[in-house]
Formats: C-alpha cells, sequence, structure tokens
C-alpha cells in the first residue's frame, strides 16, 4: 500500500535522499525558512536507484543556492523537484559545489578560522571530502553541515 501523503501545489520535493538523512534536511530547512505550510518527512521509502531513500515535501518554500549546496553535502545523489500548480516543473540533481564559501565552521579547533573567528572557505576534494583552505585538513562533507 503507497502512503498518501498529500499532494504539493506550489513548493519543492526533496527527493532521493540517503536513507537516514531526511531529517537533517528538514531540520535545516526549518532553520532557513518559516515552515508555515505542510511538510512532511518520509523515511526508508522504496527506491528503485538506492534501495531506501528519504524523502522532504514541503509547501510554499523554493530553496535558494546556498540551502541546496547544503544538502548536496548532506546527500549528494538528492534531486530537487519544483512543483507547480501541482505539477512537477523542474526537476535536477543537486551539485556538491566546488567552494563552499562562508557558510561552514572548521571542525578543527586549532584552525586559525576558530580562534581569529574568520570565515571559512573550503574545497571540495573529490568523493565528499573538502578540505578546509585554511589549515588544510580535510573533512567528510557529512561532518561540516
Ligand atoms: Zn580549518
Amino acid at each position: 500500500m503507497p502512503l498518501n501523503v498529500q499532494k504539493l501545489q506550489e513548493g519543492t520535493v526533496i527527493d532521493h535522499l540517503a536513507a537516514g538523512t531526511g531529517s537533517r534536511v528538514l531540520s535545516l530547512l526549518s532553520m532557513s525558512y518559516p515552515i508555515s505550510k505542510v511538510a512532511a518527512l518520509i523515511l526508508n521509502a522504496k527506491s528503485k536507484k538506492s534501495g531506501r531513500k528519504d524523502i522532504v515535501k514541503i509547501e510554499g518554500v523554493f530553496l535558494d543556492e546556498k540551502t541546496t549546496n547544503q544538502i548536496a553535502l548532506i546527500s549528494p545523489s538528492a534531486t530537487i523537484n519544483i512543483i507547480r500548480k501541482g505539477k512537477v516543473e523542474s526537476k535536477r540533481q543537486v551539485e556538491m559545489p566546488k567552494t563552499v564559501p562562508g557558510v561552514l565552521a572548521c571542525p578543527n579547533q586549532k584552525c586559525i578560522t576558530n580562534l581569529e573567528r574568520a570565515k571559512t572557505t573550503f574545497l571540495l576534494a573529490g568523493k565528499g571530502q573538502l578540505r578546509c583552505r585554511h589549515c588544510e585538513r580535510l573533512f567528510s562533507a557529512d561532518e561540516l553541515v
């Protein structure tokens, strides 16, 4: 039996999230957007591509580039579907940003960005890893979000 979740009229469906990442994505969104309309978090949905996936649906919210990039860091497999007038208007896969300026804190306590409260920049180093431009340490993407 498919689960009946209310269809969106105007909003965003974030599909193909790696199973286990949906609740993090929803809490990320709730920090950036007022969630005042219908929102749904679906965990462990069946996926043809990857076995299990999480899905986030959110009415009345369209994501900016910064938030989309943060979702890519949490789950590079995610797709963003824009819903207008009850139909899928566009669908695209998120992309890992090549550089991530200023939005993440460096986990290295001794990094100059933490000592001087300077802005961070991370560079994509392949395979979901990012390198801090200041202390040059490597971190996995989901460690940083
Ligand atoms: Zn650093």
